[in-house]
């Protein structure tokens, strides 16, 4: 048998098929199955919830798909540093006619093709167009495109002379920006040390992204665009999934709007962390954590819900019997209800000699109250 003594090229990015499924998305075909995770049993939470990161009420359970595009870009990011130290850099360069983080932004895939024909690059030359699907910024024009040697920009490609540029630090599209704002040729030559002589090809790029690219509309990074240009000495792939994921909290916005609707509030996003943190942080017990954790997801079956499924279950509330018992009336606005949450607050009040509103947002969501008032000088704060 042959040994290797090297590592396995880009064993974590082995070329995978990018299909396309019935509704004409990009699917890969990894993915955990809820066999294994639920035993064989039936499953008890949507996939997607348990994917979701733990800081906004998921479980982490890892999405193998968003790590596999985690794996190209780290890739990427070899590419985008030139990194000399990245094991398969030279081999993959020697592959293709032009700088290979430049393969990243054509337009046309099959240029792509004839500029390169190693299937591993074009492998992630293909996670990158996921990637920006995933962002929804498919149809942008990304800040990080390069200028030098880049086939879509014909003057860059063809003229040596952007290599000037490159070496004064403008490197990609983004550099020419100042916010959202095109930076004319005086303000680029107070910001890089661009000869006057350098005017000509400053038209010639401004011209190019007026007529070419989105990017007077807008050059907002992606968060995947935001940790790429960090250029960080070692990019681990988990900094990329967290960037991935970030783009995926809709499970968890789709709770905070019920939230928002049934309490007639807004959450703001920092507060909205803070909300599953704080259950986490509610108890040592792992079953008190738990019941808050349900709460907050809205996973409790009400008797509205039940008669959603079947007509003839009744959709009133158990306790008074006279309203519908939807999530919030079940669990706050009840008549009989309220009674046992002003019962909860005059306890609360005289065991800690705090005066503490009836209000849901504290009660139910586990935040705390703002109006919380010491009555006691002499008792302990809870907060
Ligand atoms: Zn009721």
């Amino acid at each position: 048998t042959l040994s290797c003594n090297f590592p396995p090229y880009r064993a974590d990015v082995h070329p995978v098929k990018f299909k396309f499924n019935e509704k004409n998305k990009i699917c890969i075909e990894y993915k955990v199955s809820p066999a294994f995770i639920w035993s064989k049993r039936k499953p008890r939470l949507k996939m997607a919830k348990l994917q979701m990161p733990g800081s906004i009420g998921g479980l982490d359970v890892p999405n193998l798909k968003l790590y596999q595009l985690a794996a190209h870009l780290r890739v990427m990011a070899d590419w985008f540093k030139s990194d000399p130290v990245s094991t398969w850099l030279d081999l993959e360069s020697a592959q293709s006619k032009c700088p290979l983080w430049n393969l990243l932004f054509m337009k046309n895939i099959d240029s792509v093709r004839a500029l390169c024909d190693n299937p591993v690059t074009l492998s992630t030359v293909k996670a990158w167009r996921l990637i920006r699907a995933l962002e929804g910024h498919a149809q942008l024009t990304s800040p990080l495109t390069p200028i030098s040697k880049f086939p879509d920009f014909l003057p860059g490609f063809s003229d040596l002379g952007f290599e000037s540029w490159l070496h004064v630090g403008i490197t990609k599209l983004g550099d020419l920006f100042h916010s959202q704002t095109l930076l004319s040729f005086q303000q680029l030559q107070q910001r890089y040390t661009l000869k006057n002589s350098e005017f000509f090809r400053y038209l010639q790029i401004r011209h190019f992204i007026t007529k070419n690219t989105t990017l007077i509309k807008t050059n907002t990074p992606s968060p995947v665009e935001s940790v790429l240009s960090l250029q960080l000495p070692k990019m681990r792939i988990n900094v990329f999934y967290k960037a991935l994921t970030s783009n995926s909290p809709s499970t968890s916005q789709a709770i905070k709007l019920s939230w928002e609707e049934d309490l007639g509030i807004t959450i703001d996003n920092p507060d909205w962390v803070k909300v599953w943190s704080y259950a986490g942080d509610i108890s040592v017990c792992n079953r008190t954590k738990s019941t808050q954790l349900k709460l907050l997801h809205r996973a409790y079956i009400t008797p509205a819900l039940k008669n959603e499924w079947d007509a003839t279950v009744s959709p009133l509330c158990l306790k008074c019997a006279t309203e519908r018992g939807t999530y919030i009336h079940c669990f706050w606005s009840c008549t009989e209800l309220q009674k046992y949450w002003s019962g909860i607050v005059k306890e609360l009040r005289a065991m800690f000699g705090l005066s503490i509103e009836q209000d849901p947002l504290c009660l139910l969501l586990g935040f705390p109250d703002n109006h919380i008032v010491k009555i006691d000088k002499d008792a302990h704060l809870v907060q």
